[in-house]
């Protein structure tokens, strides 16, 4: 057993987490947040897409530790509670080795239910709007079973996702397991990987450097884009939430925008001189994506505060300074 010894914090309320992806962009950001709430932080990562940089000022802290891992293989620690969001996010990241992806979904989603149902632990699943596909309905409520195809190039991080949705949901059915499932639309903020190919982190990284800004298709598809911080709190919210929320919430900021607004945006608050590109749109990049997040207001008090203009500006300072910094930009 682990044992808690604390002047400051109630030896109840003090639980010992396990974060697996905790050095990617979310999870170093959680491990952060939830040392800052008095928890005891196991951080796991295999540092595929993650960088050590990102929790490199978590090290020396006694409450921390770094455990590299791959969430394909079996796991026996001693936990109270699991985040579960090892798994490359951007695109050009998943589609890199696409059968490592759905392993890392389905046999991560196995080996960390089972780690749950052997400790009787709480776990919450980071799984994705990409469930919804291209959809079909608009704005997305949970409800909503999606338009996937199951056999192209995004198919590895959508199947993948909807594939460990349905083991936390069996053995939630089946073995009484605590779960919660979190749907997490486009994310942005510090610590994106400045070359992970995502559209907030290639805008910003192409107008600071006054290359072209690419532009895929006619740019008139859609995305809703929440900051980190706010999509933390309600990661937070939902795996502290009172009430036994088994039932898929998403979260995300339902403020939409075309990718062309997008674009001007950043040119507009990076001041750069950047002209903006076509490229040819990747096979079945979806057309609009938009959260219906009444279920998070109704049961965890949460909406997003941060707005576009604000996040984007906190976002632009990270990647100014890391292209000042003299270290490498991907330390791992
Ligand atoms: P990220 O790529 O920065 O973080 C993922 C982390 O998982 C990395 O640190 C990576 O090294 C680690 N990882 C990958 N495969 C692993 C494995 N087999 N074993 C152990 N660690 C492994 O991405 P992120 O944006 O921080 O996303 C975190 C989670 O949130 C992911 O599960 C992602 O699918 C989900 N999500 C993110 C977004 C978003 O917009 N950021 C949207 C929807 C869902
Ligand atoms: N597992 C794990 N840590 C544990 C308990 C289980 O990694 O503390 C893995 C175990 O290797 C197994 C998976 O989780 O492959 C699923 O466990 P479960 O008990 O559901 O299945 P079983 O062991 O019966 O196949
Ligand atoms: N996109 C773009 N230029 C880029 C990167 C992405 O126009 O340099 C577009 C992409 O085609 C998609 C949207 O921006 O329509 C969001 O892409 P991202 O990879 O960030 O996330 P996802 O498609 O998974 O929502």
């Amino acid at each position: 057993m682990v044992v808690r010894v604390s002047f400051m914090f109630s030896l109840d309320a003090r639980r010992r987490i396990l974060v697996t992806g905790g050095s990617g962009f979310l999870g170093s950001y959680l491990s952060e947040m939830l040392l800052k709430a008095g928890h005891e932080v196991l951080c796991l990562d295999n540092f595929f897409t993650g960088a050590r940089m990102n929790v490199e000022h978590l090290l020396d802290h006694k409450r921390f530790e770094l455990l590299r891992h791959d969430v394909c293989q079996p796991l026996f620690v001693e936990v109270d509670e699991i985040y579960n969001l090892a798994c490359p996010a951007s695109p050009v990241h998943y589609q890199f080795d696409p059968v490592q992806t759905t392993k890392t979904s389905v046999l991560g989603a196995i080996n960390m239910l089972g780690l749950a149902k052997r400790l009787r632990a709480k776990i919450l699943q980071a799984s994705t709007s990409e469930v919804y596909g291209d959809p079909q309905i608009h704005p997305q409520p949970e409800e909503y079973w999606g338009n996937v195809n199951p056999i192209g190039v995004r198919s590895c991080y959508d199947e993948g996702k909807r594939c460990a949705e349905t083991l936390f949901y069996d053995y939630h059915r089946q073995n009484n397991v605590n779960i919660r499932m979190m749907r997490i639309f486009n994310t942005y903020g510090p610590r994106m990987h400045p070359n992970d190919g995502r559209v907030v982190s290639n805008f910003i990284m192409q107008a600071l450097s006054n290359k072209p800004i690419t532009l895929y298709g006619d740019g008139l598809q859609t995305r809703s884009f929440c900051y980190r911080d706010d999509l933390v709190d309600g990661m937070m919210k939902l795996m502290n939430a009172t009430d036994d929320i088994s039932m898929p919430i998403n979260i995300g900021n339902p403020r939409e925008f075309t990718i062309k607004q997008l674009a001007e945006l950043v040119l507009e608050l990076t001041g750069s001189k950047s002209q903006i590109i076509r490229e040819p749109l990747p096979q079945d990049d979806p057309l609009q994506r938009k959260p219906d997040i009444e279920r998070a207001r109704d049961f965890l008090g949460w909406s997003p505060t941060t707005e576009i203009h604000e996040g984007l500006i906190k976002t632009i300072a990270y990647f100014e300074e890391l292209m000042s910094s003299p270290k490498p930009l991907q330390p791992t």
